[in-house]
């Protein structure tokens, strides 16, 4: 009889149990899950709480990406590289003198891993911490980081990006290391090029890094670039605060070279106030024409050249100043002189020496 009671007690007590583990449960997820349906209904009475404002943002239509542009260069590419003024999603823009221009008003716009990676979710046009009731960035939850992809099916760099802080940077004191052992593609001797990171060395720390060097004009580099990452590590420096980052290098169809590179940045903690820019930079020498499939640059001054006397290489295709140590050594059976232009022997895909520079 005893043993019937206490049976009977327990059997009462097991579905009580299980409702409050249900009901937990619900709460749980109530609290945490991104799922949508959950994730609107939590954000009703987060409202009705008072904690947010009621303005929502709508959710706007994807604006083309990058990645769009290069996909319909590589559809036509006959096509010159820019008609249009703007990235509207069919051409690359053409450089007017200036070292970049704005994309979408200047109001940054990331792929979702680049910020997920970071543990941000993002709301309208404002981020949170994953999670985070307040609709607020919890600097302590927040994930560091930096992402290189591997090369794609040309060995050309694809994005780089990161959630950029101190913790990316290298140490105070630390000295750059040597890149030159990478040749990023279409990378050509003799033609002042320059390894350009994509992620600059302030803020990555990143050397001899393959996923993050191109090739690159110093224009580029110095003028483009250079000041954007300086106002990017000047920021990290004084605040402590970080820095959603992506560098981007556009290529027309199966160029080697890049014709620009899509550098898009955002401060995380104070929700773009202190930094925020989304550019596109010009990968250009001005006055310099640029061969992007094969990396041979001719100056104004080079373009006006008269013929000439150069010595090729039947072989290798390269052509030499006939003083050139290169030609002298060259074999009878390769040798070759011709009187002509730089401009006309580029033109039929001989390739100028690295070491004389013709
Ligand atoms: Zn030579």
């Amino acid at each position: 009889m005893t043993i019937n009671q206490k049976d009977k007690s327990g059997s009462r007590r097991k579905p009580a149990l299980a409702l409050l583990i249900v009901l937990l449960l619900a709460v749980l997820i109530f609290l945490f899950s991104d799922a949508p349906f959950v994730k609107s209904a939590r954000d009703a009475l987060i409202i009705r709480l008072g904690y947010v404002s009621e303005e929502r943002v709508n959710e706007e239509e994807p604006v083309s990406t990058v990645e769009d542009i290069a996909d319909s260069e590589s559809e036509n590419e006959n096509g010159s590289a820019g008609d249009a003024g703007s990235l509207d999603g069919k051409n690359l823009p053409k450089y007017d003198g200036n070292h970049y221009v704005v994309i979408n008003g200047n109001v940054p716009e990331f792929p979702e891993e680049v910020y997920a990676k970071a543990g941000l979710v993002q709301e309208g046009d404002k981020w949170k911490t994953k999670g985070n009731l307040l609709g607020t960035v919890d600097s302590s939850k927040l994930t560091p980081y930096e992402f290189y992809n591997p090369l794609d099916e040309h060995g050309r760099c694809r994005a780089a990006y990161g959630c950029l802080g101190r913790e990316t940077m290298p140490e105070e004191g630390a000295e750059r290391g040597d890149i030159s052992s990478i040749h990023p593609s279409g990378w050509a001797k003799g033609q002042s090029w320059e390894r350009c990171h994509l992620i600059a060395w302030s803020l990555s720390a990143e050397n001899a890094n393959e996923g993050n060097l191109i090739t690159g004009t110093h224009y580029l580099n110095y003028d483009g670039m250079r000041p954007l990452e300086e106002e990017t590590t000047h920021y990290i420096w004084s605040t402590g605060n970080h820095v959603l980052y992506m560098s981007e290098p556009v290529y027309s169809g199966k160029e080697l070279i890049a014709r620009g590179v899509h550098m898009v940045a955002r401060s995380v903690e104070d929700n773009g106030e202190g930094l925020s820019f989304n550019v596109y930079c010009f990968n250009v020498t001005p006055g310099a024409e640029i061969d992007y499939k094969g990396g041979i640059v001719t100056t104004e001054e080079q373009a006006a050249q008269d013929a000439r006397l150069y010595v090729i290489n039947k072989r290798s295709g390269v052509f030499h100043y006939p003083s050139c140590d290169g030609a002298k050594s060259m074999s009878e059976h390769n040798r070759e002189e011709v009187t002509a232009t730089r401009v006309e022997l580029t033109s039929q895909g001989y390739t100028p020496c690295g070491s004389c520079e013709p």
